[in-house]
């Protein structure tokens, strides 16, 4: 019973690479550099980026530089070649701060102290300032001040010298033209420079997630803290934290001063760089055709991560060692095809997406291929821990997503799934997004059907949660279905 569509997806995609009397010859060549990727080279890939020494790749620091131009390296090995003016890099402004001490956090009501551990009661923030706050707390909801939404967090409170505790999100999430208005106020650094507007001292974030998509403010200390402190600290001033969220989802107003008694005394040392600068690693396969090579295919991945807090570092492996290792494997199997693409391919291993979308939104506005002759955008961001895929965009780009889903059909068998492209109205929260709104069709791969935990921003997010053979097949897919892209309705 299965014989039948297996037949026809196989000649489907044989038909992409125009064979005729050479079928078998042609087909073998595919599947030669087919089989020849590993699942042990792309681990391998991961523990490099994962290594010490890139101290988590936060983009815009030496460390990040350093695992860009391993990347590089490899490119260079294979063949392929510099995609900007001969240069592997393009470059763009990205201030970023070291955290050389976890520092301090205590909170105490009363008498009663409580000095909170690391990395599960508390991470010091990515951009904090340096120094330390020792103030009463007030909670502030989501922080925002929008008067022509006719809503205010700080307006019942008075937070000057305060440590605020503030959530992140807004109170609006259905995915509409409404949900646009709220979207400057989605930010962390709004949020950052709304608290220090009203005067606040300092800041506890109730997100445990480590992110340098925030803003280093002069003066301005803040850490993130468990939901079990946020939970004792509300219970100590007699108030239901469960309840106040709710309040706060449904659109009221919850903001309070807690209790006299109640304080918090941040200590944070942090080293901020305003000027620094970080890339893009762009590497190139001009395709073989004289006419078609004027085209490509971009497939891309973050390679930054969320960096190191005091001597930790975020190994950042699923997030995002994994979509570079996959784009590499990738990389290293068009390089050395037998069977050439005839259009171009592009790889580009994202800087500063961590610290908000950086390199992608620079690539958008300085792109290195016309947008028009741009056919897809591929994006890879934690592709290395599970036993399916989801690539999106499929049903909004057919043409395109056939090549993906014959390619899985006819040689990976994993569970594919796909949806349409749906306009998101929110802050852009991928790479995809730029591509996406620069009018470039863009896909997104990421895993499906988590097999380990996923350690998302922590320092667990290490190569031993990764399912190295999920990876491979990344790399396969890419592999034909990029090549079927490239070379359909070619010579
Ligand atoms: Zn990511």
């Amino acid at each position: 019973m299965k014989i039948v569509p297996f037949a026809a997806s196989l000649l489907l995609l044989l038909s992409m690479f125009h064979v005729n009397a050479q079928e078998k010859t042609d087909k073998e060549k595919l599947l030669t550099t087919f089989h020849s990727i590993s699942s042990n080279e792309i681990l391998g890939y991961v523990e490099e980026l994962s290594a010490p020494q890139y101290k988590g790749r936060l983009s815009g620091s030496p460390e990040y530089m350093a695992a860009a131009e391993w990347c590089a390296g490899k490119f260079r090995e294979w063949g392929i070649q510099p995609a900007n003016n001969g240069s592997y890099f393009q470059f763009f402004k990205n201030e970023y701060s070291e955290v050389p001490s976890l520092g301090e956090v205590i909170y105490s009501n009363g008498d009663n102290k409580r000095t909170l551990k690391f990395p599960d009661e508390y991470l010091p923030g990515s951009n904090s300032a340096s120094g330390t706050v020792d103030a009463n707390l007030v909670y502030v909801g989501y922080g925002i001040t929008a008067p022509e939404l006719d809503y205010d967090d700080y307006k019942n409170v008075d937070v000057k010298g305060k440590i605020i505790v503030l959530e992140s999100g807004i109170p609006y999430t259905k995915n509409d033209t409404t949900m646009a208005k709220w979207t400057p106020y989605a930010y962390h650094r709004y949020k950052f420079r709304n608290a220090v507007k009203h005067g606040a001292a300092g800041m506890i974030y109730t997100n445990l997630t480590a992110n340098p998509n925030t803003v280093n403010i002069d003066g301005f200390v803040y850490a993130h803290v468990s939901p079990d402190l946020i939970g004792q600290i509300f219970s100590d001033a007699g108030k239901d934290y469960a309840e106040t969220q709710k309040q706060l989802q449904n659109g009221e107003i919850p903001s309070f001063a807690f209790g006299a008694g109640q304080k918090i005394k941040i200590t944070a040392q942090t080293k901020y760089f305003p000027d620094a600068r970080s890339c893009n690693v762009v590497g190139m396969i001009e395709g073989s055709d004289p006419v078609l090579k004027e085209e490509v295919i971009i497939i891309g991945g973050h390679l930054d991560g969320q960096g190191q807090l005091g001597d930790v570092a975020f190994p950042s492996a699923l997030d995002n060692g994994s979509g570079v290792a996959d784009i590499l494997g990738a990389a290293k199997a068009f390089a050395s095809s037998e069977i050439k693409p005839e259009r171009s391919i592009l790889f580009i291993l994202i800087g500063g997406e961590e610290c908000g979308l950086y390199g992608s939104k620079y690539y958008a506005e300085n792109p290195l291929f016309p947008i028009t002759k741009t056919r897809l955008m591929i994006n890879l961001d934690m592709v290395g821990n599970g036993t399916g895929f989801f690539l999106t965009g499929g049903k909004t780009y057919v043409d395109l997503y056939r090549h993906f889903e014959t390619a899985n059909e006819a040689w990976i068998h994993r569970k594919l799934q796909t949806n349409a492209v749906t306009k998101n109205y929110g802050r852009p929260r991928s790479d995809a997004s730029n591509f996406e709104n620069a009018g470039i069709p863009t896909f997104s791969l990421w895993t499906s059907g988590s097999v380990y935990p996923v350690y998302y921003h922590h320092p667990k997010d290490k190569t031993d949660v990764l399912t190295p053979e999920i990876m491979e097949d990344a790399a396969k897919l890419l592999y034909l279905g990029v090549m079927g892209i490239a070379n359909e309705g070619g010579n």
